[in-house]
């Protein structure tokens, strides 16, 4: 039951509520007793004080027991107040006087000349206020106590409890039912969005959850579903093309293979050149593949992450001569003249192989859509952020249109014509474009026309992972 947001809500809130309620009914309670007994204490001085008044009015022109009897007797009589009770107490505790007729049993208050002055006692299963006052008639040394009922006081306070052990379950109870309501009332969007999420499967990527109110926290919360929504479909979309191209690029390689090993196989006597030759197509095609099934591989471990960086400190300039070098034999058997400039030292903090591998495949590229009399020419020099490498090419370049699909994975511009020339499957710059950004940095085409073509490596001096 309380795993429902409903119930959980509707506890907290009755909960909070209960715990207001009781702290406001006993803070209530308090704070009227308090006033009540302020009160009833400073009355007590007052009525006390006009009491004695009385009697030193009454004794000023006589004198001895009897005048002291009847003073106190027309102060009684002067000052009859319900629920108040005069005593006067002579200099050995005995009562003189009282306004009771039937004199209060007051054994059990310990000692009336012992009383404070302002105190609660219990007399005869009653509560009262007791006032102390010392007063002096004659040279006697006498007391008056005033007694004041907390009957009523009691009583008021009682019906006040009472009232609130009523009044506060029962607006609980209906601050709960409300409260629940109120709960299911506002989570009904969400119970709908969940049924309609519920719908959603990978068929159905492209349906959409409805937004009543886009402003509310709920429009809010439907819309970054939404978009979730909408991310997820272009990421499958773009899954479902990457599989239906890698496995087109895989189809042709092992058909070649297949068609070429059905030949070889069907004739009974071949020439060892005709098998030589076939075999050669063979291993052709098995490298293809091998380079395909690598590419993917880097690719996909790079989407998850899992492709860690061995970073190590080396010389940027050192590792673009070596990877000119590596080329320059293709080159010259291309009629392609390969050159390379990195003027002075470039220290960097990188995985260098993988560097070794982008600048391959970005200047492998600049020899293979070169044609023969062409130049490539790779440099590097100290940018804002870090290193800039440049190669530059007087190929055939890249259709305008082209340019912001080449990064693509399994893009490349002629199809026909890169496989004729035994290139790539379009993997190449997908991988250059991933290293470069796992080293901080990126690469760009930064112009491309019928001249040739100039792509731009930026990276930082050190790489941040
Ligand atoms: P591939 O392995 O086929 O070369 P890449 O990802 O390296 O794949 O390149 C993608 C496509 O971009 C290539 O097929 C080619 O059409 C185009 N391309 C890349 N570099 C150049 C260049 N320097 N000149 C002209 N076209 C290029």
């Amino acid at each position: 039951m309380f795993s429902s947001v409903r119930v959980r809500l509707t506890c907290w809130y009755t909960g909070v509520l209960a715990c207001v309620l009781v702290l406001l009914a006993f803070s209530t309670y308090f704070v009227l007793r308090e006033n009540f007994s302020r009160r009833m204490d400073s009355s007590a001085a007052e009525i006390a004080g006009s009491f004695l008044a009385t009697v030193s009015a009454e004794t000023k022109d006589e004198s001895g027991p009897k005048a002291l009897q009847d003073a106190l007797a027309t102060a009684i009589a002067e000052h009859r107040l319900a629920d108040t009770t005069f005593i006067a107490l002579d200099s050995h505790g005995q009562v003189i006087a009282s306004s009771e007729d039937h004199p209060l049993n007051l054994n059990g208050l310990g000692g009336l000349a012992a009383l404070q002055s302002l105190r609660t006692v219990r007399v005869e299963n009653h509560s009262y206020r007791s006032y102390v006052k010392p007063f002096t008639v004659d040279g006697q040394e006498l007391k008056l106590i005033l007694l004041q009922s907390l009957h009523r006081q009691h009583e008021f306070l009682e019906n006040l409890a009472g009232t609130f052990a009523i009044v506060i379950p029962l607006t609980l109870l209906l601050a709960s039912v409300g409260g629940y309501f109120l709960a299911r009332r506002s989570l009904l969007p969400v119970v709908a969005m969940s049924e309609q999420a519920k719908q959603i499967g990978a068929s159905n990527l492209r349906d959409r959850l409805s937004i009543k109110n886009s402003t509310d926290e709920l429009g809010q919360l439907a819309l970054s579903f939404n978009e979730l929504l909408q991310r997820l479909d272009a990421s499958f979309d773009q899954q479902q093309r990457f599989t239906a191209d890698a496995s087109h690029e895989l189809r042709t390689p092992v058909a070649i293979l297949f068609g070429e090993a059905d030949v070889a196989l069907s004739q009974s006597v071949r020439s060892p050149e005709e098998y030589r030759e076939s075999l050669s197509i063979l291993r052709s095609e098995a490298g293809r593949l091998k380079d395909i099934v690598e590419g993917l591989f880097t690719l996909t471990r790079a989407d998850a992450g899992q492709y860690p960086l061995t970073v190590s400190d080396f010389y940027l300039d050192e590792l673009i001569s070596e990877c000119a070098r590596n080329l320059r034999t293709l080159a010259a058997a291309k009629g392609v003249e390969l050159a390379s400039h990195a003027g002075k030292e470039l220290p960097i903090r990188a995985d260098e192989s993988l560097l070794r591998r982008m600048i391959l495949n970005v200047l492998d590229n600049a020899v293979k859509y070169t044609p023969r009399g062409g130049k490539v020419l790779i440099a590097c020099k100290d940018c804002d952020t870090g290193y800039c490498i440049t190669v530059r090419d007087t190929g055939e370049g890249i259709p305008a249109e082209l340019h912001s699909r080449i990064f693509e994975r399994f893009f490349r511009v002629d199809k026909v014509r890169s496989r004729n020339e035994g290139s790539g499957a379009g993997l190449g710059l997908s991988i250059s474009a991933w290293i470069a950004e796992a080293h901080g940095g990126r690469i760009e085409l930064s112009h491309s026309g019928q001249q040739g073509s100039l792509f731009s490596i930026f990276l930082p001096t050190a790489s941040p992972r």
